[in-house]
């Protein structure tokens, strides 16, 4: 393809409210090693994994990106369930990356596999890597994972600060009131002591609402409270689609976000699609309109026809879910779909 017929390929479509779709984000696979209690489906959860029988295969992914690219997405984030249960990750991202047009493909992780698949991540020029971490209690960690192994995760995070080729490194922390709250401090420690990011996220509403109650929700104002007790907080220039409103704290390398999807709605400026593991795309976490894509993919892959797909879902898609719970306007019993099954 030609640099011109290229730049002109990626001039982004927009929604009805004129927001571009830049950012898009893949779920590999919605099975995961964890059980984080307020991200996968409570049924589910017992048996240990979930999974679906028709998810995507590699090269299906990497032929969507192309038309997402086409229709203006300059950034890919791979995510889950968890994405390095699946075997042979790095040769997607070698794939993705090898897509003209295709700036930036960066991870989420809970960071179990890292310190065994870090290297050939990096080999395969993967560009960041987010963790999600929400306790450095072993006791909690697994209440919360269902996992024994903190110690495993932390050797992973160890490795990757030792990696600046996947710098800056960012942790994601969902604060749940009466869980974790009394480790804000420690985590805003780790963001000084290390230069690196933390980000807080508000507890959400997904799968009905049936794990989420209101009064578990520490909202970031509270956070920013807590953190404040110890140290100065400096904003920090955010840019338009940044979801999280960023700070650095005073006298140290160490940043903090805080991604306040409750308090705070980021939907007037989101410019992300996702696509699920099983071939739909949504184009709002908390949507209840998702396009299957998996007709126009098999027995014969439409290029044309997919375009079409998913630019109808995008551009029809609504203010946000974020406005809408806001608002009061959501309505939890028609979503369907946990975080590990959407890919968060
Ligand atoms: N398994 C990977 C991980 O844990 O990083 C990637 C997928 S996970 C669904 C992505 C992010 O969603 C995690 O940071 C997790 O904490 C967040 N998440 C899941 N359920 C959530 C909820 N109900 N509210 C807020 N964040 C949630
Ligand atoms: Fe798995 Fe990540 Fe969800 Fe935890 S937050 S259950 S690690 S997908």
């Amino acid at each position: 393809m030609s640099g011109q017929s290229l730049k002109k390929q990626s001039k982004s479509i927009n929604d009805r409210l004129a927001r571009p779709m830049r950012s898009l984000r893949i779920s590999i696979t919605n099975r995961c090693n964890f059980n984080c209690f307020y991200c996968k489906p409570a049924s589910k959860s017992a048996a240990g994994e979930c999974g679906i029988p028709s998810q995507l295969s590699y090269g299906e992914i990497v032929k969507l990106t192309r038309i997402f690219r086409d229709l203006g997405v300059n950034n890919v984030r791979l995510t889950g369930g968890e994405p390095l249960i699946r075997p042979d990750v790095n040769k997607l991202i070698q794939s993705l990356k090898g897509i003209p047009g295709i700036n930036e493909v960066t991870l989420t992780t809970n960071g179990f596999h890292l310190e065994s698949q870090l290297q050939q991540l990096i080999d395969a020029g993967l560009d960041r890597i987010n963790m999600s971490l929400d306790s450095f209690q072993p006791e909690r960690f697994y209440r919360l994972t269902g996992k024994k192994n903190l110690n495993k995760v932390l050797r992973g995070l160890k490795k990757l600060l030792n990696e600046p080729a996947v710098h800056p490194i960012k942790i994601n922390t969902v604060v749940i009131r009466g869980f974790n709250d009394d480790e804000v401090l420690d985590f805003a420690d780790w963001a000084a002591s290390s230069g690196q990011t933390v980000r807080f996220i508000e507890f959400m509403p997904l799968e009905k609402g049936l794990t989420w109650k209101k009064s578990e929700l520490l909202l970031s104002s509270e956070i920013k409270e807590i953190i404040s007790q110890k140290y100065s907080l400096i904003p920090l220039n955010n840019y338009r689609h940044d979801t999280a409103e960023k700070f650095q704290l005073k006298n140290s390398g160490g940043k903090i976000g805080f991604i306040s999807s409750i308090s705070h709605p980021f939907c007037n400026s989101c410019d992300r699609i996702r696509l699920t593991a099983d071939g739909r795309v949504k184009a709002c976490l908390f949507s209840y309109d998702e396009t299957d894509l998996t007709p126009s993919i098999r027995p014969v892959f439409k290029p044309e026809q997919l375009k079409e797909l998913i630019k109808t879902n995008f551009q029809t898609r609504w203010e946000g879910g974020c406005e809408k719970l806001q608002q009061g306007s959501y309505d939890f019993q028609r979503q369907s779909r946990t975080m590990s099954d959407i890919g968060g």
